[in-house]
């Protein structure tokens, strides 16, 4: 059988693209599994380059194919920030989620609403010869200044979904893992998959 390795030590990224492709005759592999244990720089310029860089350098060690994907929240008053710097976005040492969710908030006050925003997944897969394939997945919605919701992480308690009427941590796994940007980035990456077995 075809294997995949997740170019991640993520579980709730292993468990989303065990579900997403379960129906496919590929063993998803994560790097514990085999052994392997790599702190891959994000120092790309963009989404494609930071999942290039984790999916590469997985795929090398191991010799198998490997998935690696980067991603993050546009805010278009704040012409497209956090983006690429999600993860990081908070002027304070050691922050955490919350941290950043305020710092988000703090800088969209004085902006008037609706706070529009999407989530963007860049997810690349790489072939032990070198080769790499991009999919892209856009989740659109709306920044809102209270939080709601417990499940999820990140910027999701304060992520709305106007056509749910809900945040995205309001939404349980299985919804999430429907509509995500990684979902949907990970469904085009099934089809390019489908076509490799
Ligand atoms: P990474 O792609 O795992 O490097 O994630 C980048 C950052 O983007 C995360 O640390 C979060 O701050 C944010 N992010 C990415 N995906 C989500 C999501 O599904 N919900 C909430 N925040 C997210």
């Amino acid at each position: 059988m075809l294997k995949l390795l997740l170019a991640s030590q993520n579980s709730g990224k292993l468990r989303e693209m065990q579900f997403i492709l379960q129906d496919l005759p590929i063993q998803i592999i994560s790097p514990t599994d085999i052994n392997i244990h790599l702190d891959v720089k994000e120092s790309g310029k963009t989404y494609a380059e930071n999942a290039a860089l984790k999916a590469k350098a997985f795929a090398e060690a191991s010799g198998l194919m490997a998935l690696g994907d980067d991603s993050g929240l546009e805010v278009d008053a704040l012409n497209g920030e956090p983006g690429l710097y999600s993860a990081r976005y908070a002027p304070i040492p050691d922050a955490d989620d919350g941290d950043r969710r305020d710092f988000l908030l703090k800088n969209l006050l004085p902006h008037p609403r609706p706070w529009t925003a999407r989530f963007r997944a860049t997810i690349a897969i790489a072939q032990p010869n070198g080769e790499i394939s991009y999919t892209e997945g856009i989740c659109e919605g709306e920044i809102i200044p209270e939080e709601r919701g417990s499940g999820g992480f990140g910027y999701d308690p304060i992520f709305y979904l106007p056509e749910l009427g809900c945040t995205m941590a309001e939404l349980d796994e299985k919804e999430k893992n429907r509509l995500s940007h990684r979902a949907k980035a990970l469904e085009k990456a099934k089809e390019f998959l489908r076509e490799l077995v």
